[in-house]
């Protein structure tokens, strides 16, 4: 495989350049200085010797890796994000190699007593003997995703160096603002004319997942009457009172924190009111598309009934709802193909490494990319610990990564000769 200091190199020189995204920017890309990684990874691709190298008014990079066989073998393609989280700061990233980790603490920042203990985060301990590249303990690190673009640049030149390497067409697309969701918005799938895509974005080494949660958002505003509390009987109405009462009609199990593996959700993220107005707004997740039309089901039914309750003394309704989808399980899109799945398993069977296939308890770009036509399971990226400063990577994993590239472009031609 390629030179372990290369790679270390090519990884440092992204994640020294700042791309946090920003939620509250209505632009493409929501922060200008993604633009600064996104022409540096132009320049790259083109001097690797990648073909069709293109970016758009939006920052979407494409590329193309043409195939080197005369049969026809679909087209693949491998799909990551360079912008980082806003959840934690993103400029002056100052990573640290720790080499041939002894599975003890690793002091991250000295003088702010800042430490990544394996009795806190045991997942260190599976990276014993290896090189870890953490943060300084005041930014993230931004693994997630530059450990993905890293290993699609390192193994697409790995190919261009290694004739011998049969594949096919092989398509590369990273994308912006993948951390504030709108990574696949503007991803022009027919332009990146690829059969089926992988994300290299997953988190530990091992992982392959083809399952999420089907997703929405919900807006409720209640409203009240305010009368001077002193003569208030059976005049009031406290918008803020009813929003409690109906967040506990919802089940109190299926909540983020009693939930895990495939059970779905309510989650209240925010209230804020007054007695007049009291708006409430929470998610539903779930991986079963029938219990998550159930579960908007309940909050529709649980609306009827307080504007039923509420119609005679309040007059017009008194509670307004808004239930917005937001992704779906890309397990109904990807199933039907399930062989894409099959070929990232085994190549990383092949490779020795034990493959985690799990559903996510979240959503990915490639989510929405297999709704827009592109089926695109999500492999492991590496890292751990993702949008803080605890954020790590082992090199070991970035360099497995790429090689399971190379053997998912090799397998797929194979099984097409
Ligand atoms: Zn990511």
């Amino acid at each position: 495989m390629e030179n372990k200091q290369h790679i270390i190199d090519r990884f440092i020189s992204y994640v020294t350049v700042d791309t946090e995204s920003d939620p509250n920017s209505d632009t493409t890309p929501s922060t200008k200085k993604q633009w600064d990684l996104a022409n540096k990874l132009v320049e790259e691709l083109k001097q690797i010797g990648l073909t069709e190298v293109t970016i758009d008014e939006n920052a979407y990079i494409m590329a193309t890796l043409p195939s080197n066989v005369d049969f026809e073998v679909p087209t693949i393609g491998f799909v990551s994000h360079f912008d980082t989280s806003p959840d934690f700061s993103g400029a002056n990233v100052k990573p640290q190699l720790v080499e041939n980790y002894d599975g003890g603490d690793i002091v991250l920042n000295e003088e702010q007593n800042i430490i990544l203990s394996p009795s806190y985060f045991d997942d260190l301990l599976q990276y014993k003997g290896q090189t870890l590249i953490t943060t300084d303990g005041t930014t993230l690190l931004g693994a997630d995703d530059k450990a993905g673009i890293c290993e699609i640049v390192s193994a697409m030149e790995y190919l261009v160096q290694h004739p011998e390497i049969k594949h096919g067409k092989i398509r590369i697309g990273f994308t912006p603002d993948e951390e504030i969701g709108r990574g696949a918005h503007k991803f022009d799938v027919e332009k990146f004319a690829a059969d089926w895509a992988y994300t290299m974005d997953g988190s530990q080494i091992g992982e392959l997942e083809y399952e999420n949660f089907n997703a929405a958002g919900v807006k409720l505003i209640f409203k009240g009457k305010s009368v001077h509390p002193g003569y208030a009987k059976g005049k009031m109405i406290n918008s803020m009172l009813l929003a409690n009462k109906f967040i506990s009609k919802l089940p109190s199990k299926e909540v983020p924190e009693k939930t895990t593996g495939y059970e779905g959700f309510f989650h209240l993220h925010d209230i804020s009111g007054s007695i007049e107005e009291t708006e409430v707004q929470l998610i539903i997740r779930d991986h079963s598309m029938k219990k998550f039309k159930k579960r908007k089901k309940l909050i529709r039914k649980l609306v009827s009934k307080i504007n039923k309750k509420y119609a005679a003394k309040f007059g017009d309704k008194i509670v307004e709802c808004e239930i917005k989808d937001q992704y779906y399980n890309m397990k109904e899109k990807v199933e039907p193909v399930m062989h894409i799945v099959d070929i990232a398993e085994q190549a990383m069977k092949e490779l020795d490494i034990k493959p985690i296939i799990k559903p996510i308890r979240g959503g990915t770009d490639g989510s929405q990319l297999s709704y827009m036509g592109l089926p695109c399971p999500n492999i492991f990226a590496g890292g751990h610990n993702f949008h803080g400063k605890y954020e790590y990577v082992p090199v070991e994993s970035i360099l497995k990564a790429t090689e399971v590239i190379v053997k998912i472009a090799e397998i797929t031609a194979n099984r097409n000769k």
